[in-house]
């Protein structure tokens, strides 16, 4: 047993299950993570002789780091080895007043995204608990806290490699940690989880789990987003916005974030603006625009960011809120969109995937 792949519920039903007392699972949470603790001997206030029966029956085994990048902006990049020919990048983002953690799901992802790095790379398998919580767990080993005593990882995406509700149950029991006073502590305001748009995953994930929730967007129509997201396929976006209606409708503080990649000559007119404007009309949103970075033969370019700019001021005339995101750590493949690892594709992306859309859109 992987002790980094259960949450507290799971740990404490671990610990029944050899004997022990249920309030073990809070002590040894708070070793694990908050501790950093990579072996049972550091737990000093466990006896020894449950130390001794902890490595015995269980293991403490994170993803292996291979390498560590810093960019010229303070980004950091971490690479995790997940068996052998696979990797996994996870990103730390320093600003003024929060540090993100942006964490990958799934060793690539099957989706296909036109724009998207990851997605051109094909799939190979979801990631475990403890490969997703690893990332977080050895980024906070890392960066630490600040001279105030704060964790310098105040926020976390789920924005890197991989559809996170195509990873349900293993992302649910991660954020599950991620929110646990006796684990990282984050408040579910400050955990972020991105979609593409899975519809019936977006209403398990209010009932299992309603951290905020930011939708892949990119464009205002079926036609449009059924090339750029070809996901739409199976989930046009009127049942989209329905499902993010319900989102919100659950906590009525809380809005959904729009992420829309900005593709020159592709999505960036003014009439996108308009049609996004209606297309949004009665879910409570803000928008985020991102500038598309560029990778090898992607076929798109950056709009240019006066574009961008108006854009933004088209969307904001109409009420809506409309922040432009920074490009961060581009010059170590950082950014959105830009992250690799290692994918051994087992897919055969386009046959099988065809296939399924088309299984989808007939049931
Ligand atoms: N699979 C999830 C989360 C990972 S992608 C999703 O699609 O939402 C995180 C965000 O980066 C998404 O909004 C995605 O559309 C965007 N993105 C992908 N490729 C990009 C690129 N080349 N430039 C800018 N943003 C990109
Ligand atoms: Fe997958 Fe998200 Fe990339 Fe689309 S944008 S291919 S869903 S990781």
């Amino acid at each position: 047993m992987n002790l980094l792949d259960l949450d507290l519920p799971g740990l404490t039903a671990w610990f029944q299950d050899i004997g022990e007392k249920p309030f073990r699972a809070r002590q040894v949470l708070r070793w694990l993570h908050q501790h950093g603790a990579e072996d049972f001997d550091q737990m000093t206030d466990l006896a020894k002789s449950l130390r001794e029966k902890l490595r015995q029956s269980a293991q403490i085994r994170p993803p292996v780091l291979v390498a560590e990048q810093a960019a010229a902006d303070g980004t950091r990049k971490f690479l995790l080895e997940v068996g052998p020919g696979n990797r996994v990048e996870t990103v730390f983002i320093p600003e003024t007043d929060r540090g993100t953690l942006c964490v990958s799901t799934q060793v690539g992802c099957a989706l296909e995204c036109r724009f998207c790095s990851t997605g051109r790379q094909g799939f190979n398998r979801n990631l475990s608990v403890a490969e997703i919580l690893g990332q977080l767990w050895w980024a906070n080993k890392a960066l630490g806290r600040d001279p105030r005593g704060e964790r310098i990882i105040s926020n976390v995406v789920l924005m890197g490699m991989g559809e996170p509700l195509l990873n349900f149950d293993n992302v649910v029991t991660a954020l599950s940690v991620m929110l646990d006073d006796h684990a990282y502590g984050l408040s579910r305001r400050r955990v972020t989880l991105s979609t593409s748009g899975i519809v019936p995953a977006m209403d398990r994930l209010r009932e299992r789990m309603p951290v905020a929730l930011a939708v892949s967007l990119h464009a205002p129509d079926d036609a449009l987003r059924d090339e750029l997201v070809p996901i739409n396929r199976k989930y046009p976006l009127r049942e989209l916005m329905a499902a993010c209606r319900r989102y919100v409708a659950a906590a009525p503080r809380d809005f959904i974030t729009f992420e829309y990649v900005m593709l020159e000559g592709v999505n960036d007119a003014s009439e996108h603006a308009r049609a996004l404007i209606e297309l949004t009309r009665d879910v409570p949103c803000k928008f985020n625009l991102i500038p598309f970075n560029p990778f090898p033969d992607s076929g798109y370019r950056r709009s240019p960011a006066q574009t961008v700019r108006r854009f933004a001021s088209e969307l904001q005339a109409a009420g809506l809120i409309a922040t432009i995101r920074k490009t961060r750590g581009d010059d170590i493949d950082a950014a959105c969109g830009q992250l690799a690892g290692e994918v051994e594709d087992k897919s055969r992306r386009v046959l099988r995937r065809m296939d399924a859309l088309r299984v989808g859109v007939a049931a």
